[in-house]
């Protein structure tokens, strides 16, 4: 028998789609299920297609763990290695190259640089590695290794390294298309002793905040994102979604954001906390389309979840990421990348036609203050009228 909605949250599902969804509106939509999600889910939908249409978009990347030593405990991280773990790296140049060349000729574009954050900070044997190279900073290290990429595969790097000050982004920035961080959360209280973010330091939502707000003003178009199921309240979900949008909206660059799931992973303080569903996921995505706007690309990632891609198109996203023909998630091992061919599948049987983008999307392609002189030639021989990668290869 059908429940009949209250008069406020009835009012509230009616005029969604209307407009920008407020704080106070958002926060009464966090719990919504059965009608009232689907009703927040079609909203969003609508919005979706009323600023991006029918196409949903990937990047073909390969993955490039520069290192995998990190200052922070993340209490969720299988990526971190401590320096006498057998399993602790930081790539040379040729390993490098070799991992950038095999993207390469699987007809990747993107380079995604994925790294633990400020690692020679806690590490003298890593400050020792840096030093014995000439580098004074993992940072600059980096520099190096995207420039290398670049001028050895035509790969447009994605700088993935955690927290950065205004200096680092301006280093970074002419060998990069874009970079990202994920802002995750912005409760303060994940930084408490047994917390996710206990002992980390680049996790303070200020210094997050900070980033985001310096990639702004370097003009530098950068992707962010929560990380849902880590010991945040929906609110809390909300409110980091708010300060993103208000960042945004005061320097225009950020190009995506990403909903992304917490997995439980064996090895790691987290591995007996439960795991949000699917249903949480679609609700985060729905309400982060509706306080982001029809115009803002929105992301989950397709590997975390593969039952549920087309529960995702209908939440609102537009978008599934980077996704792999040649490394592994690094950070989610044990979550393999789909074949693309099931990822177009997916998305054909929902009504939507799946393209290649860069690491830059394209609304940000034709915007000469975010695109670094030195890969414009680049990208004008990849993209089409539209921005999109022209001529995809398929070698699935
Ligand atoms: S999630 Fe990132 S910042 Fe946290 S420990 Fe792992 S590599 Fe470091």
């Amino acid at each position: 028998m059908p429940v009949p909605l209250s008069a406020p949250r009835r009012g509230l599902l009616d005029g969604l789609g209307a407009g920008r969804l407020d704080a106070w509106a958002a926060y009464d939509l966090a719990d919504a299920t059965g009608s009232d999600l689907a009703r927040l889910m079609a909203a969003a939908g609508e919005l979706r297609d009323a600023g991006k249409g029918r196409t949903v978009t990937y990047s073909r990347k390969v993955f490039i763990p520069l290192t995998n030593l990190c200052r922070d405990s993340c209490g969720y991280c299988t990526f971190a290695k401590h320096p006498n773990d057998p399993g602790a790296r930081t790539m040379t140049p040729p390993q490098v190259l070799a991992v950038a060349r095999a993207g390469a000729a699987a007809g990747c574009k993107e380079a995604l640089f994925s790294l633990g954050d400020k690692p020679e900070l806690r590490y003298g044997s890593h400050r020792a590695w840096l030093a014995e190279r000439g580098y004074p900073s993992t940072i600059a290290y980096l520099r190096d290794m995207c420039a290398l990429v670049l001028a050895e595969t035509g790969l447009l790097p994605h700088a993935n390294p955690g927290a950065l000050s205004g200096e680092e982004i301006r280093l970074l920035r002419p060998v990069n298309l874009s970079m990202g961080m994920m802002l995750e959360s912005l409760s303060e209280r994940l930084l408490e002793a047994g917390q996710a973010h206990a002992g980390c330091p680049d996790k303070a939502p200020a210094v997050r905040l900070g980033t985001i707000e310096d990639a702004g003003r370097e003009r530098v178009a950068f992707t962010t994102g929560i990380l849902i199921g880590i010991g945040e309240t929906p609110r809390e979900r909300i409110d980091a979604l708010l300060a993103i949008r208000e960042l945004h909206e005061r320097y225009g660059h950020v190009q995506e954001v990403i909903i992304q799931n917490f997995r439980a992973k064996a090895d790691t303080r987290f591995r007996s906390r439960g795991e949000p569903g699917a249903v949480e996921m679609a609700r985060t995505i729905a309400l982060a389309r509706l306080l982001l706007g029809p115009e803002m690309n929105i992301q989950a990632p397709p590997n975390l979840t593969p039952d549920a891609y087309q529960f995702y198109l209908l939440a609102g996203i537009n978008d599934w990421g980077g996704v792999s023909p040649v490394t592994h998630d690094f950070i989610n091992p044990e979550k393999p990348w789909p074949q693309i061919v099931e990822l177009r599948q997916a998305s054909e049987e929902a009504g939507f036609e799946l393209r290649e983008r860069l690491a830059l999307y394209p609304e940000y392609v034709r915007r000469a203050e975010f695109l670094p002189e030195g890969l414009r030639g680049r990208v004008d021989s990849l993209v089409d009228d539209r921005g999109l990668v022209r001529g995809e290869a398929e070698r699935w």
